[in-house]
């Protein structure tokens, strides 16, 4: 078939660009395609079109590359856009999230109950959702029949907001729901034989279906939580089986998957202490003062791993990148996750996991595929509104996108007291981001349990829209 265009916004994150690159490789029918790489930061873009450039080389795939700063030029002719820009980076997170603590907001105001998730910015994020809307609004303009795929966060806004008001086709995606293979694992299972299903939002998913060999599992689940009362994290994101989850799932009859361990109430998360008694020491979870640090120092180190690999390929222009690995391992200068990385990328049957290609090439080539994605509420939990994005299994074909059915449905406890609390927060964050009212700012706060007076809200939004990066969001709300 004729190659597809596929452009990728901000394609600087490394590891992120590699995995799909090689993806794309290892799917014979998407070779001729054409990929364009677009980022605002220049080395960064630089060093992933070197190594994706490689990538392609090692497969001997016929794809082709178009390296950008430009947005319309991404855009224009794609036949899918993906979004994974962070606008203002992590550096911007740490500076609001600084101002919220300043204001007695322990890990910043867009930390809230049900929404723990430390790069998850709905209402300090003006600029990424704006930068999101934009990105749809020159799809219509440019590209009316591209897919938008949405992969930066906040994904539950993002893709009800853009589903909402923009007429293109779009999807959300997330690899939380791969928490159920934890689950399977830990618990001895054989994968084939597991039927499960998982419904919710983004970052907001339970297990309402687990079966085993055709008969209910959660029993198998019951007996292995029963038996494994130790706790001990490998890492602060390890948190699939954590005293959080199993206290969540004892709440609410459904096991939370994902992101959704870390979305839970303030009970796990008052403070640092509470943090580490439901999610493990040392770190207290992802989204601790600790487990935060870990993944921005983790992050930190895989770029400059990148930068110094990059420039090596670039010296040795001749050699191929399984080589140039090699004999970068045995200088030692690559380590542990990086190296797993890497092998998984170049191994070529493994696929990443990340669900963008296998998406593009059931939509392009009807390669069917089962995926877990985020999409518009048209009759599928019927117990939620038909206006927002829920995230659901699917069977994707060229005819588009097939929802299963939910079954069993999700329960009370679920969908009154976890899905509609998280859902007015995201109505009230694009009420806000859509008509410029302060007042559903000030509202999203003055409902927070950490405020106490109304000045200590004026303070910390006066403050945040100071910020020199923020001068458009001040000017959107303090018309
Ligand atoms: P990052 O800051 O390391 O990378 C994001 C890239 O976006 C950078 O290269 C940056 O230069 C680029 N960028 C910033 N502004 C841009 C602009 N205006 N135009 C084009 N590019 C721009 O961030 P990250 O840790 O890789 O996270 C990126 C996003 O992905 C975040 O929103 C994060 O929450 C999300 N994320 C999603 C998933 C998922 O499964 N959906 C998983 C992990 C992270």
């Amino acid at each position: 078939m004729m190659g597809i265009k596929i452009g990728i916004i901000g394609a600087g994150s490394a590891v992120f660009s590699m995995r799909l690159v090689a993806d794309i490789c290892k799917t014979p029918k998407l070779n001729g395609s054409t990929i364009v790489l677009m980022d605002i930061d220049e080395e960064r873009l630089n060093a992933v079109h070197l190594l994706a450039s490689k990538i392609v080389e090692e497969f001997g795939s016929d794809i082709k590359f178009i390296k950008t700063t430009n947005l319309e030029e991404t855009i224009k002719d794609s036949d899918f856009v993906i979004n994974t820009a962070m606008v203002g980076g992590h550096e911007y997170l740490e500076k609001a999230r600084a101002i919220g603590e300043k204001y007695g907001y322990y890990r910043g105001i867009d930390t809230q109950e049900f929404n723990m998730v430390s790069d998850y910015y709905t209402i300090s994020n003006f600029n990424q959702l704006n930068f999101a809307f934009n990105v749809a609004k020159l799809i219509e303009k440019l590209s009316p029949n591209a897919w938008l795929i949405q992969g930066a966060n906040p994904v539950f806004e993002i893709t009800t907001l853009i589903s909402r008001e923009i007429p293109i086709k779009m999807i959300g995606v997330c690899h939380g729901h791969y928490g159920v293979m934890e689950i399977i694992e830990k618990l001895g299972l054989d994968y084939n034989l597991v039927d499960w299903q998982v419904a919710g939002f983004n970052h907001a998913i339970c297990l309402n279906k687990f079966e085993y060999n055709g008969e209910d599992a959660y029993p198998l689940l019951d007996k292995w939580i029963d038996e494994n009362k130790e706790f001990k994290p490998r890492d602060p994101f390890n948190d699939q089986l954590s005293p959080a989850a199993i206290d969540m799932y004892k709440f609410y009859k459904m096991f939370p998957i994902g992101d959704t361990v870390r979305n839970s109430s303030w009970k796990y998360h008052y403070n640092l202490e509470e943090k580490k008694k439901w999610y493990g020491y040392p770190w207290g979870g992802a989204d601790s003062e600790i487990g935060w640090k870990w993944y921005q120092n983790m992050l930190s180190e895989v770029t400059n791993i990148i930068k110094g690999f990059a420039k090596l390929v670039y010296e040795n222009k001749d050699k191929k990148l399984s080589e140039l690995f090699e004999n970068a391992l045995t200088g030692n200068n690559l380590e542990g996750h990086f190296e797993e990385e890497i092998r998984k990328i170049l191994d070529p049957n493994q696929l990443s996991g990340e669900q963008h290609i296998p998406f593009i090439n059931a939509i392009v080539n009807d390669e069917k595929a089962k995926l877990v994605l985020n999409i518009m509420n048209t009759n599928i939990i019927n117990e939620l509104p038909g206006d927002v994005a829920v995230e659901v299994p699917v069977l994707v074909d060229k005819n588009g996108i097939h929802p299963e059915e939910i079954y069993p449905k999700l329960n009370k406890r679920i969908v009154r007291y976890y899905l509609y609390p998280r859902m007015i927060r995201m109505d009230m964050a694009l009420e806000a981001f859509l008509t410029g009212d302060v007042k559903l700012l000030e509202e999203f706060l003055i409902r927070d349990r950490r405020t106490t007076s109304y000045s200590q809200v004026k303070n910390v939004l006066e403050e945040l829209m100071n910020l020199p990066e923020n001068q458009e969001m001040k000017k959107h709300y303090m018309k």
